[in-house]
């Protein structure tokens, strides 16, 4: 069971069809295809956008099994999960604003910053408040140490080409370079990390398929996986589709939007080829 998980905060490109193929090529002939909607970020995501995603794929001879999964549908059960992790007591509440933890990082004691996955490492300045302080606008972090501190050696199986094999998180680097993550946005009630991992569950999802752009975040989603005892999925990280100039496609890079290559006359048979893919069966 694989899933192509677009978010609608703009039209589909070439980078998107691309992960939708191979998602859909991975699912194979017995296996099923869902489509999910990525849709948590209210401001940003548009529903014309989810139209337009839907006719995209039914254009290029993509058709998903059952129902679309619309994220924003599943918000109880992100909440309730964060009351798991709360009880764990591994969530904290964080009022920084980005200006706070800009401000902390480049205290002089501070070196550096270091981005990981999740964007600057976050310095840290409310670790340890308790989730009884809490108020309903603040977004709340992951205690990168007590987490670990929960689970055993964590591994996920890639199965994908570009890093095939059994990956083992490095504690070490979890902490030094992802860091407290945000897993309740203040204007989300939760995350893209936080939900992909709860709706991969809810929906069966064995392999999850996506850009190898995500491949360090696949980390922090094994370990809420552990922390709260999800199935784990294999992973299948492909390749970015890159322009003529070897930069990777934007979301905002209308160029190169589907529905652009479409009203200039491309065909689907066309968008495989430029994706290198051997035309449909
Ligand atoms: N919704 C994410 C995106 O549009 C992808 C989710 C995932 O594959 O984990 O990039
Ligand atoms: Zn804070």
């Amino acid at each position: 069971m694989t899933r192509f998980a677009p978010s609608p905060t703009g039209p589909l490109h070439l980078g998107h069809a691309f992960a939708a193929f191979v998602a859909a090529e991975r699912a194979g002939p017995q296996g099923r295809f869902l489509l999910r909607l990525e849709d948590i970020d209210r401001q940003r995501c548009r529903e014309s956008y989810s139209r337009a995603i839907m006719d995209d794929l039914a254009w290029l001879g993509l058709t998903w099994d059952g129902p679309v999964w619309r994220q924003s549908d599943h918000l109880r059960n992100h909440r309730a999960a964060l009351k798991r992790l709360a009880a764990m007591g591994v969530i904290y509440p964080c009022t920084c604003s980005r200006g706070d933890i800009r401000a902390a990082l480049s205290a002089p004691q501070e070196g550096a910053p270091v981005i990981g996955p999740d964007g600057f490492v976050y310095p840290g300045a409310c670790r340890g408040r308790s989730m009884a302080e809490a108020g309903s606008q603040d977004a709340l972090r992951l205690d990168m140490r007590l987490a670990l501190a929960r689970v055993g050696r964590l591994s996920f199986v890639e199965n994908g080409p570009l890093r095939r094999g059994v990956h083992w998180l490095d504690p070490d680097w979890m902490i030094a370079r992802v860091g407290d993550v945000v897993l309740s946005r203040r204007d989300m009630g939760t995350s893209y990390h936080l939900s992909v991992v709860l709706d991969d569950a809810a929906q069966g999802i064995t392999e999850v398929t996506r850009g190898m752009d995500l491949f360090d975040a696949t980390a922090i989603h094994v370990l809420l996986q552990a922390l709260l005892e999800l199935p784990a999925p294999r992973y299948w990280h492909h390749d970015l589709v890159r322009d003529d100039n070897g930069k990777r496609l934007a979301k905002r890079d209308d160029a190169r939007a589907l529905a652009t290559l479409r009203a200039d006359g491309a065909t689907p048979a066309d968008i495989r080829a430029s994706l290198g893919l051997p035309s449909a069966p």
